[in-house]
């Protein structure tokens, strides 16, 4: 993939000032497992904040959580504990009248744009489609507002008439961005947005997704398995490791200094441009596959792949917490302490 454009740091002052646009407090969902009596904790106890005009990237593997995240934010499951909230509008228990504005307010970019499009509309009709449900504009008044948005996305008037089938992979995401962007929500929750993409396609679609962010000022909560893709799309990121988050803190500060033995982890697996600076790397390679979110272990989750363990992890779950008194950066490690980190690095499990 070549390199999208680093994204500007944003004002912190900017967002301190705000009402966030998306608070989650405690959240929690469980599902009933096949076995009798089993519970899937898919999501035990996430709190996060996304201020106005910010992108958070919720970054974790398959199977940490932040899909179904990103589901309970738009209502898509019920969450079984906590609360959301959006534009400072309690959304957690809303009723069906309740979810026709919020459907206005946020939208969501899939990860496959093939099965979210539907095959038998024409480009323009699946773009009008949200104007119409919503009543804001007549199929027929919609056409210029669809023209518009499919400019803003990249695709010229004569793609309005085309299906699906008949367009690229970076061309359906496109169609999928600008069916999500035309009702002009407060906030996008993007999904994997370009994991289906060819890797030739994926650094434009993923700087076209910033350019919209910043002329529209949506917020965003970008989740994603891969932590190249947020550094160049987030103001800030939190890591999520089997229903919980680990770490969350500024982009920059994040990158620069991960303090999480997992955050460490995941940043060593990451790609960098430069061969010399890859070599010079120490690559931290996680023993094992994540332990199932039916029987997540005790004391510390990742306790049972990480490489700098000790016996109170086994134990004693640490707290998510600011634990170097630096800023809004905080994670869940008994090790990290005001003068120490613990480092992973150089480490194998
Ligand atoms: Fe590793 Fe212990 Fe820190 Fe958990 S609390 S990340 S097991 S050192």
């Amino acid at each position: 993939m070549s390199e999208p454009q680093a994204r500007p740091k944003r004002a912190e002052a900017q967002r301190e000032t705000h009402e966030p646009v998306l608070e989650v407090s405690g959240l929690v969902k469980h599902y009933a497992a096949g076995e009798r009596g089993k519970v899937v904790r898919a999501v035990d106890g996430v709190s996060l904040t996304i201020g106005e005009g910010e992108v958070l990237g919720l970054v974790g593997e398959s199977g940490s959580g932040k899909s179904t995240v990103g589901k309970c934010v738009l209502r898509l499951t019920e969450p079984t504990a906590g609360r959301i909230r959006l534009g400072g509008r309690d959304i957690t228990h809303l009723s069906r009248r309740g979810m026709r504005s919020l459907r206005r307010d946020v939208h969501i970019v899939f990860q496959d744009p093939y099965s979210s499009l539907n095959p038998r509309f024409t480009v323009g009709r699946i773009v009008a489609e949200p104007l119409v449900r919503h009543g804001v504009a007549r199929r027929s008044a919609a056409a210029d507002r669809v023209t518009a948005m499919l400019g803003k996305v990249g695709l010229g008037p004569e793609t309005r008439d085309r299906y699906p089938h008949e367009l690229s992979g970076g061309q359906r995401q496109r169609v999928g961005l600008a069916r999500s962007l035309i009702l002009e929500p407060k906030l996008v929750v993007a999904d994997e947005p370009v994991s289906a993409l060819d890797v030739s396609v994926q650094a434009s679609v993923l700087n076209l997704i910033a350019d919209l962010q910043r002329d529209m000022g949506f917020s965003c909560l970008f989740i994603t398995h891969d932590l190249s893709v947020v550094e160049f799309l987030a103001d800030r990121i939190a890591v999520m490791y089997l229903g919980q988050i680990v770490e969350t803190g500024p982009r920059d500060r994040l990158f620069a200094a991960p303090e999480h033995p997992y955050t460490q982890a995941l940043l060593s697996a990451a790609p960098v441009p430069d061969p010399a600076e890859q070599r010079r790397r120490s690559r931290v390679v996680l023993g094992g596959d994540p332990p199932s979110p039916v029987r997540p272990p005790a004391g510390c989750r990742f306790h049972t792949r990480c490489p700098v363990a000790v016996d109170r992890c086994r134990t004693e779950p640490p707290d998510l917490m600011n634990r170097r008194l630096n800023g809004d950066h905080l994670t869940a490690c008994h090790l990290v302490s005001s003068d120490s980190l613990p480092d992973a690095r150089g480490t194998r499990a």
